[in-house]
Order: structure tokens, then sequence, then C-alpha cells
């Protein structure tokens, strides 16, 4: 065996963007000493050396104890390049354990399955993540779970929502895409009520779905959350090469999130599970600072421009729950991280809401076939700025009604701001408003 490193100071001590680089490259999950590297793992099943090691892996599995120095059986059950990735993920969010899973819809199941039986209910905000709403709309009812929606942008609604079969209250955000921002704090207030004099399997759980703000800019366990949610495949992977997902949070929670994936099987693969920890979760803060910024450029842009009716987004001054984000939006040095996602409207030729539709589908068309620097499509959070209509195409499954009530117009458009130089972007953006 060669010398271990022993740095000084425990990791703990050092700030956040540098142990999204270092992480645990030293780990008890894989004995690998003169790599800078993690090598890539690729292993179906695993060498036992006796059936009493076999036996004590199956006995082990899924503890939290078991991740100091587990033994391989599986690769369905744990791996090593998924088991680091996992161990930077839970340092990222301040939490003691994460679990990955092959997309963020795998995660946002798996914590809705692991916390709900039939007969109990989910409260949700009324505007989610598309694939999200029509889970608890078209699938969780075929087990006798159901979701009542309200405005958690009024957290003590969910009081009036609330059976006492409800076990978990559910939200994004920001709210995608109309960066509304709901409470963490007082939802926890108000859920604290709600668990006052339950036992313990009655118990509300809140789970916060942070693939919007990155745990750059938001840490949802700070603020009194029970998990979070994360699509990987957004800005954590950031290069939108892989797909992936993760639940993170306190050591309770891990063995049940483990034995469902087992059992679901779910699982990341290693070879998506490598890239996100070498090349996205390290890079995760240096890309947010700088999407962060141009993001704050764009906003500022289209605020002047006669032609856009709304701009919203988290760090102009306008913003309408400006004191809510610097208290929620921050990164984890304590500076004002408002995310690189933002949501306008243009005006249309008359002043009607059909007039902005077509003013939009002319601004995004024009975009799609003259742009460089700005690209037509869904997902967000990459290296590319990407612009897309969510009324029509990432939530086309939340009801029309609903989305118009919650401030989602037909011509709304988001935009997720990539690295590109941002000069280059306004040129783009000014050249599709010449078109409205
Ligand atoms: C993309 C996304 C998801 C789903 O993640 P996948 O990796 O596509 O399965 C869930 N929530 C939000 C907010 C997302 O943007």
């Amino acid at each position: 065996m060669s010398a271990e490193r022993t740095p000084k100071k425990p990791r703990e001590e050092y700030r956040l963007r540098t142990r999204l680089i270092h992480g645990s490259f030293a780990t008890g999950r894989w004995d690998y000493d003169h790599h800078v590297v993690p090598p890539q793992s690729s292993s179906a099943t695993y060498r036992l050396s006796s059936v009493h090691r076999g036996a004590q892996g199956f006995i082990e599995f899924a503890t939290p104890e078991s991740r100091r120095a587990p033994i391989y059986i599986y690769d369905r059950l744990d791996e090593p390049s998924r088991g680091m990735l996992e161990e930077n993920l839970a340092a990222a969010e301040g939490g003691e354990m994460a679990v990955t899973f092959a997309t963020g819809m795998a995660a946002v199941s798996a914590a809705l399955g692991i916390l709900t039986a039939a007969g109990e209910q989910i409260v949700a905000h009324r505007i989610l993540y598309g694939s999200t709403h029509s889970l608890m709309t078209s699938w969780l009812p075929r087990y006798k779970v159901r979701t009542d929606f309200c405005d958690l942008g009024d957290p003590e609604s969910l009081l009036r929502v609330a059976t006492k079969d409800c076990r978990v209250v559910y939200f994004e955000t920001p709210v995608n895409p109309t960066m509304e921002l709901i409470d963490m704090a007082a939802v926890r207030h108000f859920v604290d009520r709600l668990n006052a004099g339950r036992p313990e399997a009655e118990r509300v759980h809140i789970v916060v779905d942070n693939t919007f703000a990155t745990p750059y800019c938001q840490r949802p366990l700070a603020h009194g959350v029970d998990l979070v949610v994360h699509s990987l495949t957004k800005d954590i992977c950031g290069f939108g090469t892989e797909m992936g997902g993760a639940v993170i949070g306190p050591n309770s929670y891990y063995n049940h999130l483990m034995l469902y994936r087992k059992d679901f099987g779910g699982v990341l693969s290693p070879k998506n599970a490598w890239p996100i920890l070498v090349y996205g979760l390290p890079t995760l803060a240096a890309r947010m600072v700088n999407q962060q910024k141009t993001a704050m450029h764009i906003a500022d842009y289209l605020l002047r421009q006669p032609k856009v009716s709304r701009v919203i987004y988290p760090g102009l001054p306008n913003f309408p729950q400006h004191e809510l984000a610097r208290r929620q939006m921050t990164s984890s040095d304590g500076n004002f991280a408002p995310g690189s996602m933002l949501y306008f409207e243009l005006r249309g030729r008359e002043n009607t809401v059909e007039s902005a539709r077509q003013a939009a589908e002319r601004f995004v068309d024009y975009i799609a076939e003259k742009s460089y620097t700005v690209t037509l499509a869904v997902s967000l959070g990459q290296i590319k700025t990407l612009i897309e209509n969510p009324f029509s195409m990432t939530h086309a499954s939340v009801p029309d009604d609903e989305k118009i009530r919650s401030g989602l117009q037909p011509g709304g458009i988001r935009l997720s701001l990539g690295l590109e130089d941002w000069h280059d972007i306004i040129a783009d953006l000014e050249d599709a408003l010449g078109v409205v």
C-alpha cells in the first residue's frame, strides 16, 4: 500500500467550490491509489472471496454504515463510481447521504415511492415539471396514492388541502418556468403544525426538486426541507451528455431508497455516473458563476426592450419576491445566487394574449432558424443557451387554466443561459426581436 494522503484540515473546512473538484477522491468505496482521476468502473458483478463475505454483503447492503467499506456484489445493488458521485452530491447539498438514479424522474418517483402507500395523500404545488405532474395524476392514483394541488405561493394553503393521510408536501423553487419562489422555511413552519402530535409513521415529509437552482444557488435541507431531488441531467451534468437523478437528505432515508432502487431497478449506469463525477459536479460552481452573470446581463437587456412586456429573474431588483430570493438563493459562501434561468413575455402587435403568443412563436422560430448562440430545445442547464415555449412544450401536461392562473402565458418564453459570451447572446436576441 502506498502512503495515504492526509490533508491537514478536514474536508468540510474547505469551500464548496474546492470540495466539488477534489470531492472524496480518496474513498473507502474503492482502494485505488495513484489515479488523479477515478478510473471508470464497468463490472456487472463482483468476485466474492468466500460465502461468508457474500452473506455479509447482503446483510450490510443499504445500511448507512456499509458506505464506509462496502462489499460490492452486483451493479444494481451498489457500485464504486456511483458511490463516489453520491458522496460528492451529498456534500454539495449539505446532506448526510445521496442515492442516484437513472434519470431525474426515477429519483422523483423513488422519493414519492418510499414515502407513500395506498390510501395516502401528496400535496403539491399547482405548477410542476410536466412529467412529475403526470406521474402524480396518471400513475400514482393507480396505486391509490392521490395528489391534491394548491398554491404554495401562499404556504398556509397547504393546511386547507392536507388530510390526516398526507405524507408528502412536494414543490420546486424557483417554480419552473414562472420563476416564482416558494418560501421553504414557511412551508416547514406549516408542516410542523401538521406534524404536531402525529406518530413518526404518519409524519408529513417535505420534498423539494432543486434542479432549477442547483446546490450552488440553494441548499433546501438548510431551510428545513426533508429530502431534495435532482435531475442530474441539467446543470449538475452541465454538458448535456448524460441523464441521471438523485435523492439527497438525512441517513434515515438511505435504507429505503437503496432497497427501492434495487427492486424497481432504476440505477444510474456507472458509465453515466463517471462523467458527472469527473466533469459535471467539479465544474458546477465555475459554470454557475458565469451563467448567472450572463443571466443578469440578459435580464437587464430584456427589461429595457419595449417589445418585452415582462421579465422574471430572481436577480432583478424589481423581482416581486426579491427579499425571499436574497434569503433563499445564496451560494454556500453567502453570495446572492439567483441562478441561470429566466422567463419573459413579448407584447405582441395588439394588446391580446393571442397576439403575444404569435409574437413569441415568430421570435422563437426566428431563433430556431437564424441564431448561432441560442438553440430551440427542451432541457436546461447546459453550457449552450437553450430557449423554449413552456406552455405548449414542457408544461403541456398541466391543464391550461391552471397554467394561466399561475401566471404562465401561452406566449411565455423560457431561457436557460449557457457559457457563451453574453454580447453574442444579446446580438442574437436583438435580431429576433426585430421580426416580432
Ligand atoms: C428535467 C427535470 C426533471 C426530470 O429529470 P430527467 O432527468 O429528465 O428525468 C425533473 N424536475 C425538473 C425541474 C427538471 O427540470
